[in-house]
């Protein structure tokens, strides 16, 4: 184990780690080195950081028992951020995984549902005909003894079974506000800010999702309450008649197992479902000329959302919501750095600042 947890936030390890916030059994390589954010927002984060210390330590949401930021190779790190920073944000991309990445993983003490599991088609007998579905390929895609070529044509069996149901047993638009308004998800805290940050400074980014982008794009309308310029969304998504029916869905399925290809190609401006007129930041020809990355994900398998883009750089940031002692190895050694127990989108803010200094934009 050469993880070193360090406690509360990126901010907290960057300018006032000390050896009491690691655990004895824990080592960091590189620890240390100070790092402060852009002045303007320095007093900002400081009342963050101590907001997310709180919150953790009231432990009401959810079985988290405190929050923690987990860096593995501390040079290696701080060798990225320079890289990125001196390389400047017409370089730029962010590439997000949705569920449990941007969503909490515990929502009002219960588990956040996902933009698929959310979904409620006004249509009990087919809500049941999914969840039947859900119990028989859930198993299937963790299971350790299926080859991998098996495992992803299951997938693509189960996802495309389940929207032929959502077909067959007549969505609606309406469904789809409905069942959000009613969902238990939410975002972590800090994901408005960050997005705020990102948009001021024209940095794009691509939220890639397995599930169902008509939904990511409602979460971001009933939840965050405005629209992102800079926000595209890769997902499978819905065509609806006049009437609004679901009658199809476009393009390829994206499923759990193939996320890593096409990714860019099948970008699709969010705005244009928000009736933004400004159009198109960024096509996925010049997004593909940004070959620095900052990559969110919940599981290791997200790490292929950079695979479509030949990267410079690329700073991956893990959430490590659950099974915490059984998978941290595995997430140190895959993630750049990994916040633990449903840590908020603080410090991925932080670390925003650092790349983007306020001379540079
Ligand atoms: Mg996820």
């Amino acid at each position: 184990m050469v993880c070193a947890r360090l406690h509360h936030s990126f901010i907290a390890t960057a300018t006032t780690a000390t050896t009491a916030t690691v655990p004895a059994r824990c080592r960091c390589r590189g620890r240390g080195r100070a790092r402060n954010p852009a002045p303007r927002l320095g007093a900002f984060f400081s009342s963050l950081v101590s907001s997310s210390r709180d919150r953790g330590e009231m432990g009401d949401d959810g079985p988290s028992k405190g929050s923690e930021v987990v860096v593995d190779d501390r040079h290696s790190l701080d060798r990225k951020i320079d890289a990125i920073r001196k390389a400047g944000p017409q370089k730029l991309q962010v590439i997000a995984d949705f569920d449990a990445t941007l969503t909490r993983y515990w929502v009002n003490g219960r588990r956040g549902q996902s933009s698929h599991g959310l979904l409620q088609q006004g249509n009990p007998e087919y809500d049941a005909k999914r969840q039947q579905l859900y119990e028989y390929y859930h198993p299937l895609e963790f299971s350790p003894t299926i080859p991998i070529d098996e495992k992803t044509k299951l997938m693509e069996e189960w996802w495309e079974k389940t929207h032929a149901l959502l077909v067959e047993g007549g969505l609606s638009y309406d469904d789809i506000k409905k069942s959000v308004a009613s969902a238990n998800i939410a975002f972590r805290e800090g994901v408005v800010e960050l997005f705020e940050f990102l948009e001021e400074r024209g940095i794009p980014i691509l939220i890639f999702s397995a599930g169902l982008a008509d939904i990511i794009e409602e979460v971001l309308r009933q939840k965050l309450h405005r629209s992102f310029r800079n926000i595209r969304i890769v997902s499978n998504r819905m065509e609806f008649d006049n009437d609004g029916r679901l009658i199809s869905f476009k393009g390829r399925t994206i499923h759990s197992l193939n996320k890593n290809e096409h990714a860019l190609d099948m970008a699709a401006p969010l705005h244009e479902q928000l009736g933004d007129a400004n159009g198109p930041v960024d096509d996925s020809v010049s997004v593909k000329m940004r070959t620095n990355v900052l990559l969110l994900g919940d599981h290791i398998g997200d790490l292929g959302m950079s695979d479509g883009l030949n990267y410079e750089t690329r700073i991956s940031l893990g959430f490590l919501n659950d099974n915490i002692d059984g998978s941290i190895d595995s997430y140190c050694k895959a993630f750049d750095v990994v916040y633990l127990n449903d840590f908020p989108m603080w410090g991925v803010l932080e670390l925003a600042t650092q790349l983007l200094p306020a001379e540079a934009t």
